[in-house]
């Protein structure tokens, strides 16, 4: 079978677990070959009725979901990969409550998936924006609240009487508008040398970068940008002078979390933020006519060397460092 394009077609292809095991063999290893996880050694037995491999050399066997986000976990990849399918390529993503009913699996497992294929969506960004080629950059910040009308009402109560402390999370994007390109991160807040610093470290000097006309954005001249401040107040765009393009990241992924996560604690929200920026990264465009199905394989190239127990998403315990 040809690989699917559509969502029935990922249902129906991946109800085969060894057409799952072989999909993820393909990405995790160069040809597709396994390699022992415990000591490096090649062409290992393939116990087919296990679907399981024996090390010729250290004798310890494994699955294909060893050091992949999958890893541990007893649900099927039958079940992993259409999750990442609907993630991938739902425009506004899909909530916990979607999974378990379309998965048959328990919200919370349904959470934990979700969350470790965000991980899997995350991208080490090697370059930096701008520079020489990159487009004008585009900076801004937005604060990303709780939806009050879709919350239990118990909290509901407590945020309104300031018993929560703070609720509005701050979240700093850029848009390379050459390279159609967004970074964006939760930061702690809009001070000069929080802002400035995350330019520093994404965008190249020399860089034309446009930002609205807060103070916290005022010595950019003096660091080696190119500095054009668009003026809000009197609400008229001068020429490429403009933070749209930004904006327009913002209102999507507000609308992604209105709409399907009812709410979001701050711990939370960088992953929601990397779940949209995988979307807009590698939306179709013109010269860059990504359908479903290459959405889904970027991801999956992306699952090995990511690992997220429960008890560091909740928190529990700090984040290891990725293995390789
Ligand atoms: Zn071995």
């Amino acid at each position: 079978m040809e690989h699917p394009k559509t969502l029935l077609e990922a249902i129906k292809y991946f109800s085969d677990e060894q057409v799952c095991i072989d999909a993820v063999a393909r990405m995790k290893w160069s040809n597709g070959e396994a390699i022992c996880p415990q000591c490096h050694a090649k062409e290992p037995y393939y116990l087919a009725t296990q679907k399981r491999w024996k090390c010729r050399k250290c004798k310890k066997q494994f699955s294909v979901k060893v050091g992949t986000i999958f890893e541990d976990s007893p649900i099927s990849l039958q079940k992993w990969l259409p999750a990442m399918w609907l993630l991938c390529n739902c425009k506004n993503g899909i909530s916990s409550w979607e999974i378990h009913r379309a998965l048959g699996v328990t919200q919370k497992t349904a959470w934990f998936m979700l969350q470790r294929i965000r991980l899997a969506l995350e991208r080490d960004n090697k370059h930096k924006l701008g520079g020489s080629g990159g487009g004008p950059v585009e900076v801004d910040e937005t604060f990303v609240g709780p939806n009050l009308q879709k919350m239990h009402r118990a909290r509901r109560l407590k945020i309104k009487a300031g018993e929560c402390g703070q609720t509005k999370a701050i979240v700093m994007g850029m848009l390379d508008r050459d390279l159609r390109q967004v970074r964006a991160k939760v930061i702690p807040n809009v001070k000069r040398e929080v802002l400035q610093g995350e330019i520093i470290e994404e965008i190249e000097k020399g860089s034309t970068v446009y930002t609205d006309g807060y103070t916290s954005y005022d010595d950019l001249a003096r660091r080696n940008y190119i500095h054009e401040t668009v003026n809000h107040v009197e609400e008229y765009v001068r020429g490429e002078v403009h933070t749209q393009g930004i904006e327009n990241f913002w209102s999507l992924l507000k609308r992604g979390l209105k709409g399907t996560y009812v709410a979001v604690e701050p711990f939370h929200l960088d992953r929601y933020v990397t779940e949209q920026i995988f979307r807009y990264n590698n939306r179709a465009t013109k010269d860059n006519p990504l359908n479903d199905s290459d959405r889904f394989l970027l991801a999956l190239s992306q699952v090995a060397g990511k690992r997220l127990t429960y008890a560091e998403l909740t928190g529990k315990v700090p984040q290891r460092p990725e293995v390789s």
